[in-house]
């Protein structure tokens, strides 16, 4: 059989890309992975998605979704057979429906992040996910890898903000599921499945997503403080005098000032002295005119005489937030400049993350000298980007030991109770850690899951679990 003259016959020839025209498609954000697909597929709609899964089931040729083609462990990428149907969800990419009274909107998997959070704010309302790839990541890849972001801290990742789905199972079949409702105890969550299955079980086609009252008023700011233990007790005591109104609180460490200010246009030191780390600190409310600003001035000036804020800048306009911003976002790109590292994306209880970053950088240190340690992120989430980078020629000696670092480190998390993958998934990247860490019971139940959903293995073939 022509399978790719049967899938031409099916979408309309400008909708299925070959030879030189598939290379956007080839290579992964980070540049880890470099492969060779058999075809892109870009339908057009649910029935489309249906007829190119059911006669690629039918050939046995393996099925590589693709969204936004930001994720971080090459899930995206076929490999390097040349075997493999890239599906791209580019141009399934409407919002079907907004239902403001409902707090909910239904979202086709194509639509950018962005985009779905501009609808909701022109109704009046807010899709709260949020990540620096949001310009250019999917609503399918945040479902397909239950992304986190800044926002998690008060509303949860992308698992939490779901109310149904709409997706095609490896047969062609399609489950329809766009429920708007919140309560449904009606067997088993089967939708949940798909929720961070990385288009290793089906293709996610569209969902039904939680929106939430418009924010009204904001207040941010950066305060230096003396260690991750004290960024940990500034937020707890944040969240108590703000009525649990922190919805983002970032850990940024000396080094990410120094680098962004390096290699970032527009980025500078907003304090006058050094300090060791920041807590990028913000509140956010739906009523109008809420004094947010003054409430967190107040707040982190009482936590200044406590002796846990060494000094801090609170913004006074959109463009000083911005600002503050940038510095925290503008981190990876820094890095990039620096040249080589390595990333490690851990999560422990948020208790426990002073002592993973303290034990983690006496690691660091002893074992790996010439390296720079840079923890960033999520600290409000017990999440961190623990990355290591290499300085000039340090860098290619360092990814020499990506194995050894990745083991201490992954051990120490693990040790702690905590996740080798805290918001990035697993893709092509993380398969044997999976395979390591996750209890042999639930690792026995995932490949039983993949059977049953997909017995011919077509739906992204080794990402997550290892071929069978
Ligand atoms: C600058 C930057 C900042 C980032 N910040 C964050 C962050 O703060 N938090 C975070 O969690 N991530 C972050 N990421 C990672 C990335 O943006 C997220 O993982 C995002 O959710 C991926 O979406 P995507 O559309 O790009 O998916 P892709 O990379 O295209 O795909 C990701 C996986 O999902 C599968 N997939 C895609 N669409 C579908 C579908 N419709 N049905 C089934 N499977 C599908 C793919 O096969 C692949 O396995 C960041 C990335 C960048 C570049």
């Amino acid at each position: 059989v022509d399978l790719l003259g049967t899938l031409r016959g099916i979408l309309g020839a400008g909708d299925l890309l070959t030879g030189e025209a598939c290379a956007p498609f080839e290579s992964d954000h980070r540049r880890l992975y470099q492969g060779r697909a058999l075809a892109v597929a870009l339908p057009r709609s649910v029935d489309e998605v249906a007829r190119l899964l059911a006669a690629c089931n039918a050939a046995r040729v393996g099925v590589v979704p693709h969204g936004g083609n930001t994720g971080y462990c090459g899930g995206a990428t076929p490999d390097e057979s040349g075997t493999q149907l890239v599906l791209s969800l580019a141009r399934l990419n409407r919002v079907r429906s907004v239902d403001p009274e409902n707090y909910s909107l239904i979202a086709e998997a194509g639509c950018v992040l962005a985009q779905v959070q501009r609808v909701a704010e022109a109704a009046e309302r807010h899709f709260p996910l949020s990540l620096g790839s949001e310009g250019s990541c999917q609503i399918g890849g945040n479902l397909s890898t239950n992304a986190g972001g800044v926002h998690v801290l008060r509303y949860g990742m992308m698992r939490d903000l779901v109310l149904g789905l709409e997706v095609v199972l490896a047969d062609g079949r399609v489950l329809p599921g766009l429920t708007a409702l919140r309560k449904d105890n009606t067997g088993y969550d089967i939708r949940g499945l798909f929720l961070g299955a990385e288009g290793t079980l089906g293709v996610i086609t569209a969902a039904s997503l939680k929106l939430f009252p418009a924010i009204q008023s904001t207040a941010t700011a950066l305060a230096a403080v003396a260690d991750p233990g004290a960024a940990v007790t500034l937020l707890a005591r944040l969240r108590a005098a703000s009525g649990d109104s922190v919805s983002s609180f970032e850990l940024i460490p000396r080094i990410g000032i120094e680098l962004t200010a390096a290699h970032i246009p527009g980025v500078s030191d907003p304090l006058t002295a050094p300090h060791p780390w920041y807590a990028l600190c913000e509140l956010a409310s739906s009523r109008l005119g809420e004094p947010l600003d003054a409430l967190l001035t107040e707040a982190l000036g009482a936590a200044y005489e406590a002796g846990l804020v060494r000094d801090a800048v609170v913004a006074r306009s959109g463009r000083e937030r911005a600002a503050l911003w940038k510095i925290r976002e503008s981190i990876p790109e820094a890095q990039r400049h620096e040249g080589a590292g390595l990333k490690h994306d851990i999560s422990v209880p948020v208790s426990a993350l002073p002592q993973f970053v303290e034990r983690g950088a006496a690691w660091v240190a002893a074992h790996v000298p010439a390296a720079r340690l840079i923890a960033y992120g999520h600290v409000g989430d017990g999440n961190l980007h623990f990355n290591l980078q290499g300085r000039g020629a340090d860098g290619p000696a360092l990814l020499k030991r990506a194995e050894e670092v990745r083991r201490a480190l992954h051990d120490l998390a693990a040790g702690l109770g905590g996740s080798f993958s805290a918001e990035h998934g697993i893709g092509r990247l993380k398969v044997a850690e999976l395979e390591r860490y996750a209890p042999a019971t639930e690792l026995a139940l995932m490949h039983a899951v993949k059977r049953a959903l997909d017995p011919n293995g077509i739906m992204n073939p080794g990402k997550v679990l290892r071929r069978s």
